[in-house]
């Protein structure tokens, strides 16, 4: 007699009301299970059972499907038995593995659904139960982007996320003081050069435990992190799409800020911690950490100006330094600082220049250039009617598939029928979004990106500020001034040559 395997699943995506979901569900496909084997007269060995996972998030460990592909693998059992193939394996990647087993089982083997048998060991069978699983995994799909873009919709109109609170918070939208004095001191100590390590220290030693911690444990070094770069703390609202959460686990809230259609980030209408200016200079500092991580901590006290480095001596190329006028002359009153070309970085030595007059000039020039860009993104959204046709087509392609399977449903399209349109619909629905992605999205990113540093400007660091600039100036050579100087007279805007990347 055959000895099989039972498998149950409850699952909470994407199920189409068939009464199998819950705890009656499981009795249900446990009843189905039992019923099959006595008509095929196997043996259970037992029921393998997963509640309350999806198949199709695929982050999701199934324990008692990994441990019954165990069993099937090393013989303990010749079979599996389920209500329905999309319980057994919702991915294609699942039947993948189960149909390597099936095709090098040297023994009697039983793959049986309610629904029918499907016999993995040949061509036709491991086709027939490839098209289901694939039909069963774009409906988990569809369903799950349902979900997604719901979420989508409620994070652009600034609803707090649901579910568990947040580090920093009592609740969806009250600041827990404690903590949030935690992450203000915090913040304040990261931007006087305190480690994280070293924070994420002292706050174990506290015990401060997140939402996540694990019973008996204190909050770990990543969640620190996490916490710290979280852009919640200043209202702004950030949404990580699933795929993108399931495919790559923890990721920077930093990188996927809701804005609106101006470029201006949602504010979400829960209590803050911190202002967006604080929180953008500490998420900049972090970020500083991580791109010069090599131990390469030079001069760490020496605040740098604006132009350090990035401003250069046309003599000799070197970038220069600056220092500050001595106090009581006058160019200390009315300037401060200069920049010089600095003969121990070894430079030339015979380059100077009055710091804030350059500084305001490359500013203006910079900020003209973003203007440009964002308006000229602006009007070239103008004629989006390309975009809005395609978009337009995307409507459609999603009113034909659902179209299709309701058809489906009511039986009215073979299986066969069903996959072939899904695919043909499918294949459209990429082109058309690719067509999309290259009218729309890409020149809009950057043209709000630029309108919106124009606005913050004011607002911004200067490490913040260099940030920017280096991202579209490659360097700004100061020429010497000649005879007479430039040091007292006007100021020469043609002594300044920017260097655009
Ligand atoms: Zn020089």
């Amino acid at each position: 007699m055959l000895v099989v395997g039972g498998y149950t699943r409850v699952s909470d995506t994407g199920q189409t009301g068939d009464g199998r979901d819950g705890h009656e569900g499981v009795v249900r496909q446990r009843e189905d299970v039992y019923g099959l084997a006595q008509a095929k007269g196997c043996t259970v060995h037992r029921i393998y059972q997963d509640n309350d996972t999806s198949a199709y998030k695929r982050r999701v460990q199934r324990t008692d499907f990994e441990m019954m592909v165990r069993d099937l693998e090393h013989g303990v059992i010749s079979g599996i038995l389920a209500y329905n193939i999309d319980r057994i394996a919702r991915q294609p990647r699942d039947l993948e593995r189960l149909i390597d087993i099936y095709e090098q089982a040297r023994r009697p083997m039983l793959f049986a659904t309610t629904a029918g048998d499907h016999d993995l060991t040949t061509a036709d069978g491991r086709f027939q139960a490839r098209i289901y699983v694939t039909i069963a995994n774009k409906f988990s799909a569809d369903a799950a982007r349902r979900v997604a873009r719901q979420r989508l919709a409620e994070a652009t109109d600034g609803e707090p996320h649901k579910g568990q609170r947040a580090f920093g918070w009592k609740n969806l939208e009250q600041v827990d003081d404690w903590e949030a004095g935690l992450i203000r001191k915090a913040r304040e100590d990261v931007l006087l050069g305190k480690r994280v390590g070293t924070v994420h220290r002292e706050w174990a030693e506290l015990g401060v435990r997140g939402p996540q911690t694990p019973p008996g444990r204190t909050i770990g070094y990543s969640s620190v992190l996490y916490v710290l770069r979280n852009p919640r703390l200043c209202g702004y609202r950030a949404y990580i799409p699933q795929e993108v959460r399931e495919r790559s686990g923890r990721v920077d809230p930093v990188e996927y800020l809701v804005e609106r259609t101006d470029g201006t980030p949602v504010r979400g209408r829960w209590e803050t911690i911190l202002e967006p200016e604080e929180w953008r200079e500490l998420v900049n500092e972090l970020d500083a950490r991580k791109s010069s991580g090599n131990g390469r901590k030079k001069g760490s006290t020496v605040t740098k100006r604006l132009m350090t480095g990035i401003a250069r001596c046309a003599l000799c190329g070197t970038g220069l330094s600056s220092g500050t006028y001595q106090r009581g002359t006058v160019s200390y009153e009315r300037y401060g600082f200069y920049y010089y070309c600095r003969a121990a970085d070894g430079g030339c030595g015979k380059l100077a220049r009055s710091g804030p007059p350059v500084e305001k000039h490359v500013e203006n020039v910079l900020l003209d250039s973003l203007r440009t860009q964002a308006h000229d993104v602006k009007s070239a959204q103008d004629d989006g009617s390309e975009a809005a046709e395609a978009k337009e087509t995307l409507k459609q392609i999603e009113a034909d598939k659902a179209e299709a399977r309701r058809l489906r449903a009511d039986d009215l399209f073979s299986l066969a029928e069903f996959a072939r349109e899904i695919r043909r619909l499918e294949e459209k629905e990429g082109r058309t979004r690719e067509k999309v992605a290259t009218l729309v999205s890409a020149p809009r990113r950057v043209g709000s990106a630029a309108a919106r540093i124009v606005r913050e400007w004011e607002t911004y660091t200067v490490e913040m500020k260099r940030r920017e600039m280096t991202r579209s100036i490659e360097a700004v050579v100061i020429k010497p001034a000649g005879k007479g100087g430039a040091q007292r007279g006007a100021f020469r805007p043609d002594l300044i040559e920017i260097v655009w990347k």
